[in-house]
């Protein structure tokens, strides 16, 4: 009895649609799953169609990026209202931003040597907001690494040298967003990406503060002892527990429901969303 609270599909820069993300988590034997696609909520209407037909719970998601000291931090929206016009106007705003942070990478690629061209990039999209992964795909089809891990581990994680941040909201103006739009928001990964230091506790208060109400600890990424160490770190301030695949199909390692989040948690952060438009969750 168990959901995988956060995917991507075609919409953003995984390789499935959604309708074959529902497929997949029926087939494994969840409850439901989220779709979570970076600054979108387009894929939405797919995936509540296919998970009506597959008897899924759909928890509708976007993951909308923030930044912090020049690194990316990801905020998981659950339940939000898709026509909020704030988290509306926000996620066009994103996607704006990162045609121009792409064009930006693509220039510090090229002056690296790496020769990419920008329409390319758009193709790999094929009309999803542009991301990284869009950028390794091109990278690879042109011979210039071999796969994905080099790309970000050579150019394009945060800090590397092609690396652009994108000019986005700071992580407490983004829990705000989504908890007026009606939403319940949970940090995501807080364990990846950490090129230097791990992510401040100090800023896991604040938005703690802000009204965030959960953590993804239970991440495919991290390690055990990562996992253990937000967990406490969560549990601590009295926030929920997640843990997802952050699916991304044939990009990432992790399959639809390699890590879990239980259906009382589910029911606890869908109980807190109720709350959050009048201001008392
Ligand atoms: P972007 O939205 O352009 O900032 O890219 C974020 C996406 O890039 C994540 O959702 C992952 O799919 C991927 N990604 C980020 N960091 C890494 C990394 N170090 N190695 C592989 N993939 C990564
Ligand atoms: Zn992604
Ligand atoms: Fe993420
Ligand atoms: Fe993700």
């Amino acid at each position: 009895m168990v959901y995988d609270l956060h995917t991507h599909s075609t919409f953003s820069d995984g390789t499935t649609s959604p309708a074959e993300n529902a497929a997949f988590a029926a087939a494994v034997g969840l409850v439901g799953f989220a779709l979570t696609d970076h600054d979108t909520m387009d894929g939405w209407a797919e995936a509540a169609q296919a998970c009506q037909e597959h008897g899924l719970d759909f928890v509708p998601g976007v993951e909308l990026s923030t930044e912090f000291e020049e690194r990316g931090i990801h905020l998981l929206g659950y339940w939000v209202d898709p026509t909020h016009p704030a988290l509306v106007t926000e996620c066009v705003r994103l996607r704006a931003e990162r045609d121009r942070r792409a064009n930006a990478m693509v220039a510090n690629l090229a002056a690296l040597g790496i020769d990419i061209s920008i329409d390319d990039v758009r193709a790999q999209a094929a009309g999803a907001p542009l991301g990284r992964p869009h950028l390794a795909a091109v990278m690879i089809a042109k011979g210039f690494v071999t796969d994905e891990d080099a790309a970000f581990d050579q150019y394009l994680a945060d800090g590397g040298p092609a690396y652009e941040p994108k000019r986005a909201l700071a992580p407490v103006d983004g829990v705000a967003l989504i908890r007026a739009a009606g939403g319940t928001a949970v940090l995501a990964h807080p364990g990846l990406g950490s090129r230097d230091a791990p992510l401040s506790t100090v800023l896991l208060d604040q938005l703690r503060d802000a009204g965030m109400k959960g953590v993804e600890a239970d991440h495919c990424g991290h390690d055990p002892a990562a996992r253990n160490y937000w967990r406490a770190a969560a549990r601590r301030r009295g926030m929920s527990v997640t843990g997802s695949s952050d699916f991304h199909g044939s990009r990432k390692e992790s399959k639809i429901g390699d890590a879990t989040t239980s259906v009382s948690v589910v029911e606890e952060l869908r109980r807190r969303a109720a709350t959050a438009v009048d201001g008392k969750g």
